[in-house]
């Protein structure tokens, strides 16, 4: 008998009412570890209602005080990420530097949040009319959600949570139930660093406790993280709802390889953000645009490292790529390659069929690369979230900018060049919220913002950086005077418009 993941709710784990369940599966074995429990209304009812409680008093605890728990956190986080790493790379795949690197990149926000003294200050001014002052708060909003995907499960809730938290709000996590685990860790951490019971929450599930989330009257908030058609469909139902809501979706991630690029450092970047984490990356390079005559050397440059790479479960020493989450997943990225194929693109590296030696019932496919990619092909045109590079090839870089320009997604994208006058051309002009030079995944650093345009992001801000902050708190203006003798208030007594002055 496995083990079953259960919530986390008000300070303690709490067995779920709903008796539905799924696997947990290390993908690296194809075995599953253990089963998580997929709420129902009633168990999100109570997570909701949990952080409901808890807000009036965290919403009224001193920004230094939760501040300081916040620091807590993150030293918490320091002296678990290995366990935490390990969580990751058995439930997800990816290495385990890489989970490391997730984890890393997670703490880097809650050392962002813990600065929310200063990040919640409001503004003010004296003296806005005779003896007036102005000044704004930034105030929580109360209960706030959080629908996260599996394949940052560390790092993505840790780009909502402790802002919402450390802002004086109260948080009902729903994780990817496909990696469970780590996220109920990360709530004992919240707990050991002093958080107060109630102030975050985890409730795993499926569509159905996404669905109780989104309609709960509670939540004035929603932040999801995942793939565009549930993004859309998150974004309308909650804003039907009455709430806030910012919902990132998928990516096609264009990485332009201008002709004066160093092509071997261009290559190995290339390579780098394509293949690392399976291609499982939201910010994952998936189309090479060869702009010019490089595109023979690009392409057999970015073959032979592709061809190279170690693939193996995520803990064996030296492995440069891990599986893919499912069963299903493999089979679905396989279904693209043979696509592609029957398209018509060249596939130079082919990594379907791939068996990894003690490892032969994991979800494995090897690194891919296609070339000569048209635009309407469905390698080209589809998020596939695998190890699948394409390389389309144009021209000019004004041809390059248009391409990434008509294609649906505008998450990440990066240009390889020596050239200044280019790199600023395309910085300007491309419609992409973020945007690498000679960089190829450009963020996330967790005190600027991270999210993208089009059909990669619904809604109107980002997550962490002030964007972040701005999502979780809701703005309040005070306008006031004092009546003195010095300063008698004998104008205020008229019907005219106060233009205070
Ligand atoms: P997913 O959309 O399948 O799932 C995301 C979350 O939504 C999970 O918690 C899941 O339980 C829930 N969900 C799934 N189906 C649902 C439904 N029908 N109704 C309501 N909720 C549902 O995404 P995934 O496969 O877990 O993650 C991969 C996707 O996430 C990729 O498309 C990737 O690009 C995207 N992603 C985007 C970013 C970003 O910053 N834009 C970051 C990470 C991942």
């Amino acid at each position: 008998m496995t083990d079953l993941v259960s919530f986390w709710i008000n300070g303690a784990r709490h067995t779920a009412r709903s008796p539905r369940t799924a696997d947990v599966t290390n993908p690296a074995t194809g075995q599953t570890v253990r089963r998580v429990a997929l709420g129902d209304e009633a168990d999100v009812d109570r997570a909701v209602r949990a952080a409901g409680a808890a807000f009036p008093a965290w919403s009224a605890t001193p920004a230094l005080r939760r501040s300081r728990i916040m620091a807590r956190l993150k030293e918490l986080i320091e002296t678990h990420r290995d366990e935490l790493a390990r969580l990751i790379t058995e439930e997800h795949g990816k290495t385990l530097p890489d989970a490391l690197g997730e984890v890393q990149r997670g703490l880097e926000v809650v050392e962002f949040a813990s600065g929310v003294p200063h990040l919640q200050k409001g503004e003010h001014a004296e003296d806005v009319g005779r003896g007036i002052d102005c000044h704004s708060r930034l105030q929580a909003l109360g209960v706030c959600a959080g629908i996260t995907p599996f394949n940052f499960p560390v790092m993505v809730p840790c780009w909502m949570f402790p802002v919402a938290i450390a802002c004086g709000n109260t948080f009902v996590l729903k994780p990817s139930e496909k990696d469970p685990s780590a996220s109920m860790r990360l709530a004992e951490l919240c707990k050991e660093a002093g958080l107060p019971d109630g102030v975050f929450n985890v409730v795993h599930g499926d569509k159905v406790a996404v669905d109780a989330l989104l309609a709960h009257p509670l939540v004035k908030a929603v932040s999801f993280v995942g793939s565009t058609p549930i993004a859309k469909y998150v974004y309308e139902t909650a804003a039907r709802g009455g709430k806030r809501v910012q919902a990132l979706g998928g990516a096609k991630n264009h990485a332009v390889v201008m002709p004066d690029a160093d092509l071997d450092f261009a290559a190995d970047a290339i390579a780098g953000a394509g293949y690392g984490s399976a291609g499982e990356r939201c910010m994952a390079i998936s189309a090479v645009v060869a702009v010019g005559e490089i595109g023979d050397a690009l392409v057999q440059k970015i073959a032979s490292i592709g061809a190279a790479y170690k693939v193996a479960g995520g803990e064996a020493p030296g492995a440069d790529m891990g599986p893919l989450i499912s069963k299903a997943h493999r089979d679905k990225v396989a279904g693209y390659v043979d696509s592609g194929e029957a398209e018509g693109a060249a596939l130079v590296l082919d990594g379907r069929g791939l068996s990894v030696a003690g490892n032969e019932q994991g979800f494995f496919l090897g690194p891919t690369l296609f070339d000569h990619v048209g635009p309407e092909m469905s390698i080209y045109r589809d998020e596939i979230f695998g190890p699948v590079l394409s390389v389309v090839r144009v021209d000019t870089l004004d041809e390059a900018i248009a391409l990434v320009n008509r294609n649906a997604y505008g998450n990440g994208t990066a240009i390889f060049t020596a050239s200044g006058g280019a790199a600023r051309k395309f910085q300007n002009e491309i419609e992409v919220g973020m945007v690498g030079v000679n960089v190829p995944i450009p963020v996330p650093m967790a005190f600027f913002s991270f999210g993208g345009w089009k059909q990669s992001l619904f809604g109107d801000l980002h997550v962490h950086g002030m964007e972040g902050v701005a999502f979780y708190t809701r703005t309040k203006v005070i306008t006031e005077r004092w009546p003195s003798a010095a300063m008698p208030a004998s104008s205020a007594r008229s019907t005219v418009m106060p233009t205070h002055g």
